[in-house]
């Protein structure tokens, strides 16, 4: 079968990027493929051309309804038959679960979207191995690992489902790069056999910079964002009372801005995220409530009002911005009284977990006071090294583009070797 072919067909992309091709000839080979890309890689494409181009179904799991419907729409839209996809959830009534049946019975449904919670309902399951299925795709695969940041027990299950549909292909995917996580994975369904790929974690495209969170945190704020008129952005705050006091400060001056935490209802949230994806605001002021699986190719900026309490973290967040590889302005304000709040807001865990929090949070406080290379310090977390005079993006970062005098870096080296000294401690 032509790759390339099938991918202008479908999708209308001349190239695939970066390790795509060899992930969509493994998974069309019928093999266990295991793809970790940072957020923004192109992932979904991975399993979406396979499922395009094979015989049978393939069953695409995945965290999030709304991002299923999502996705369900975009498939829709490059094919004839709105049968191609299909999501089968407990809000289809009978009538809708059975047309959806008879389009994977008839060979039309090439992409069923299913929740992890719904795919071990006994009745689909039962469905389902009788039918033809072309492969069972994982997406956001680390939710299955109590050693990722966003477990979900629901996916521990999906072992089951996975052994009842005999000799089924498994593809998972994440963005989430540790070790422990990727070994996890692989060991709960099974298939410590798959290929693997791995991407590199570096967005040349986006622009990283760290400003010092002063009092006018907030005239800095809509400073940057009038400077971008019309441009798609979000902002993350650590709490909801901070969310809708920003959110509401920015609509006082004129700026097209919703809030998004947990503590809106759900048809809010839906409507203010549905919202930022159709361009009816341009930035949304959030939690990290608001994010995963987000596909918004044109984010133009995130900003961090307060500091996240991981680079792991971090880097997710920000990755949601510049995913069309176009600009990606990535600014976090700092100040290290949020940090001691962080560690304060640790000080009621259990210690083992105390000290987890503690060591994460002091990579954070290097990478907000280096004087290094962002990048290079980013990469360098996700074990990757990075050539800062040559590497993509080398100059795309605040410390590059205004190299610190030689006295503030030394400043710079003093607090390094007292967080080093405090970590040790
Ligand atoms: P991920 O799930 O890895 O975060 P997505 O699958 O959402 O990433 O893809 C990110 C963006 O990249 C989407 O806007 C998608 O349309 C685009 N994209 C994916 N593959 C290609 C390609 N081969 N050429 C151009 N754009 C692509
Ligand atoms: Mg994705």
């Amino acid at each position: 079968m032509d790759l390339h072919g099938s991918l202008k067909k479908y999708f209308g992309f001349n190239t695939f990027k970066g390790l795509q091709e060899k992930v969509v000839e493994s998974v069309v080979n019928g093999e266990n493929t295991f793809v970790i890309m940072p957020t923004g890689g192109g992932k979904s494409l991975c399993y979406q051309l396979p499922a395009l181009m094979k015989e049978g179904t393939a069953i695409v799991v995945s965290p999030l309804i709304a991002l299923m419907k999502n996705q369900v729409d975009a498939i829709r839209g490059i094919s004839e038959n709105d049968g191609v996809a299909h999501v089968l959830n407990s809000s289809l009534n009978k009538t809708e679960v059975a047309k959806v049946k008879e389009d994977i019975s008839n060979g039309i449904t090439k992409l069923l979207y299913v929740a992890p919670e719904s795919l071990i309902k006994e009745e689909y399951v039962t469905f389902l191995r009788t039918q033809k299925i072309s492969f069972v795709a994982i997406d956001e695969a680390h939710c299955i690992s109590e050693w990722g940041h966003d477990f979900r027990p629901e996916y521990r299950n999906l072992k089951h489902i996975i052994k009842a549909i005999d000799n089924v292909p498994v593809v998972c995917l994440t963005a989430t790069a540790t070790e422990k996580v990727q070994e996890d994975i692989l060991k709960t369904l099974g298939i410590t056999d798959a290929n693997r790929f791995k991407a590199s974690f570096n967005r040349p495209n986006l622009f990283y910079e760290v400003r010092p969170k002063t009092k006018e945190v907030e005239k800095d704020i809509i400073r940057f964002i009038k400077q971008r008129p019309g441009k798609s952005g979000i902002i993350y705050c650590l709490s909801r009372k901070k969310v809708e006091e920003i959110a509401q400060i920015l609509q006082v001056n004129g700026i097209n801005a919703v809030p998004y935490h947990a503590g809106l209802d759900a048809k809010t949230r839906v409507k203010h995220q549905d919202m930022f994806l159709m361009e009816d605001c341009d930035v949304v002021v959030a939690t990290i409530a608001f994010g995963m699986g987000i596909d918004k190719p044109d984010v133009r900026f995130v900003i961090h009002h307060d500091i996240p309490k991981s680079l792991e973290s971090y880097y997710q967040e920000t990755g949601r911005a510049g995913r069309d590889d176009g600009e990606g302005y990535c600014l976090a304000f700092y100040a290290y009284k949020d940090i001691e709040k962080l560690e304060k807001f640790m000080a009621s865990k259990p210690v083992a977990e105390q000290e987890i929090g503690h060591a994460l949070l002091q990579e954070v406080v290097g990478y907000a006071e280096t004087s290094m290379n962002r990048r290079k310090y980013l990469l360098h977390y996700f074990g990757e090294e990075f050539d800062e005079k040559n590497g993509e993006g080398a100059d795309m970062d605040d410390n590059s583009r205004n190299p610190k005098k030689k006295q503030e870096a030394k400043d710079d080296v003093v607090i390094l070797l007292n967080v080093i000294r405090d970590t040790l401690q």
